[in-house]
């Protein structure tokens, strides 16, 4: 079955069943506060949540449809066999089920397995499915795992899992929830890894693939934290459509089948490469050139924030692996137009839009040759290369390090590949055994990161204003965790320059200082205070020189080069205008 069978029979099935086939909505969402649409769901929150009625703008509460999807989240799992930036989801619901037409946990399984078995042709005996395990506040889901039983998937085959796994939502801290059940499909033993306890979720392997998820939204969770049951419960399902192609074409991946090997075949043609050799560049490259394809077609332009910067990260990244594979600087023009080809017939809205795609690609292109040149004037200023230089280059420019050590060959520069490469090691070494070391024993506290936290709260100040203040902070062994007044999400560009600020500090080898004084002296210095502590008569003051002075009992690092990479892991909302950072020194 090729895709456009596969997406046809989808609606069909449902839609002889009752439902109302909807077109994908756009990959920018009506909601500004998410960047894009990841899931079939997205465009039905409002009828989900019972904010508007279903029957009045769909004149059906049973829906289907095949959505379009992006999640930037998936960046760096993108080269495995089943996580792509841009996707298709295909998906079923079932609204305000407490209707007599409605169905909820029986139907949704029940149409999951025919639709499986009897219209796509899976082997049932292939099927786990996993169910939630319940939890304090919640119960078992154990209807589900009586209905699994009933409809022949036998108990070994039905596993359980908790919260994070097994249930969805809310959206925000209130709101509908519920357990969800996934049917994954065992591709076997080649795919495994062959311990006694693998199956779904597996840590270790791939072999069992999730193609289905089913929700039912049964709970509200309470302001209080509280769950209550839902009077209008829903259905709310996704299938990855990549996934399912890949398995119904007996293949690794959706990259060998023809949503991808066009375009696989001619960066193979154009490279003289081959993809069997470099599977993993060839893959990153595909999956990227389609991501953009999409985000541009809906008007996104490449930039340093927010939806503008994901696409230019997707297209930076493809050209880098292009690089790599000696693919020539405009590579990317003819395999964005295979892409338009495929999918100019399912998704209407790509192809009117041809020229302006190419037209931007090119353009980022150049820009990117730029950026390019800038760091390798960079890396000719240096007259011996070694690791530091080569992280720094890394950093600041983007440079994978397979670029670095293949720019430094072309250019003959005084180290050779292999010195390079030692260097390298030694480096990694060094980092890891200083990592082992600050981190060894387990729990004991980091002067590093605490060092960290104040040049992460002098630098949010700089980058943001100064109405950043600390709220909070939490320091372990691995990681810290900061809190600040800031009103909103932190763009990518200001993440980014948090970092580097806080870096450049590192790199300038600063001493710390530390003085006592009077509580009443330390704020007329300038000295920032926690302001929800009460401080003693004398205080001490740690001051790292021209950048950063707070008010601090210490410990702290003597230098801050000892800190080593600052690298923010996450950024995200904590309480109504307080945002959390957690970061990391690598
Ligand atoms: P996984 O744990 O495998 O990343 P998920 O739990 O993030 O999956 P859901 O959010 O439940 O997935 O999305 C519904 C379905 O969409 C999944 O069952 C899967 O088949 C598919 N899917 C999820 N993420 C991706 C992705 N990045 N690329 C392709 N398909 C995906
Ligand atoms: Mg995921």
């Amino acid at each position: 079955m090729n895709a456009k069978e596969l997406r046809n029979k989808f609606l069909e099935f449902f839609e002889e069943r009752g439902h109302r086939a909807v077109p994908s909505s756009s990959l920018i969402p009506g909601d500004p506060s998410v960047l894009f649409t990841s899931a079939g769901m997205q465009q039905f929150i409002p009828y989900l949540s019972g904010q508007k009625d279903v029957l009045k703008d769909f004149n059906n509460r049973h829906l289907c449809s095949v959505q379009k999807c992006f999640r930037a989240k998936d960046i760096e799992e993108v080269g495995d066999d089943t996580h792509h930036t841009f996707f298709e989801m295909l998906g079923n619901w079932s609204i305000g089920q407490d209707s007599e037409d409605g169905y909820f946990k029986e139907g949704a399984i029940e149409y999951a397995l025919e639709f499986f078995t009897k219209v796509v042709g899976l082997n049932k005996d292939k099927f786990w499915v996993t169910v939630f395990s319940g939890d304090k506040d919640i119960p078992q889901d154990k209807e589900s795992i009586r209905i699994w039983g009933e409809k022949g998937i036998p108990a070994e085959r039905v596993v359980k899992f908790g919260i994070a796994d097994n249930f969805w939502g809310p959206v925000s801290n209130t709101g509908p929830c519920g357990p969800c059940s996934e049917i994954h499909y065992d591709r076997g033993k080649k795919y495994g890894c062959g311990e006694k306890d693998c199956g779904p979720n597996c840590k270790k392997c791939k072999r069992f693939v999730e193609l289905w998820n089913l929700v039912f939204m049964e709970y509200n969770k309470n302001e209080d934290g509280s769950y209550a049951k839902l009077p209008q419960k829903n259905v709310d399902t996704g299938i990855g459509f990549e996934r399912l192609i890949s398995i119904l074409q007996g293949k690794d991946s959706a990259y060998e089948t023809d949503l991808f090997l066009p375009i696989i075949q001619t960066a193979e043609e154009i490279s003289g490469k081959s993809y069997g050799d470099n599977k993993n560049y060839f893959r990153i490259i595909a999956d990227h050139v389609r991501g953009a394809v999409f985000l541009i077609s809906e008007g996104i332009i490449p930039s340093n924030v927010e939806r503008g910067y994901i696409l230019r990260r997707i297209l930076r990244r493809a050209m880098r692996y292009g690089r790599l594979l000696n693919l020539p600087e405009n590579f990317f023009i003819p395999l964005a137009q295979k892409t338009i080809e495929i999918y100019g017939n399912i998704y209407p809205e790509v192809k009117p839009q041809e020229a302006n795609i190419l037209t931007m690609i090119r353009q980022e292109g150049e820009k990117f040759e730029k950026t390019l040149e800038a760091g390798l004037k960079e890396l000719e200023r240096f007259n011996e290369v070694d690791a530091e230089k080569a992280f720094y280059l890394y950093q600041t420019f983007g440079f994978p390090l397979e670029m670095i050590q293949e720019e430094l060959a072309k250019r003959a520069l005084f180290v050779d590949g292999e010195e390079f490469d030692k260097e390298l090691k030694k480096h990694q070494e060094i980092s890891r055994a200083g990592a082992e070391k600050k981190f060894g024993g387990g729990g004991e506290f980091s002067p590093e990161l605490h060092t960290a936290t104040h040049l992460l709260h002098a630098a949010l100040r700089k980058v943001l204003g100064e109405h950043v203040r600390q709220m909070g902070s939490d320091i372990t062994a691995e990681r810290l965790r900061f809190d600040f007044s800031h009103p909103q999400k932190m763009t990518a560009e200001e993440i980014e320059q948090v970092e580097d600020l806080v870096n450049q500090k590192i790199k300038d080898d600063l001493e710390i200082s530390k003085r006592e004084m009077s509580h009443e002296e330390a704020l007329k210095s300038g000295a920032l205070a926690f302001f929800k502590e009460k401080y003693p008569e004398k205080v001490t003051v740690y001051e790292v020189p021209g950048f950063s002075k707070e008010i601090c009992a210490g410990p702290h690092a003597e230098r801050t080069s000892q800190l080593g990479l600052f690298k923010i892991i996450k950024e995200e909302s904590s309480s109504a205008g307080v945002r959390r950072i957690k970061a990391v020194l690598q």
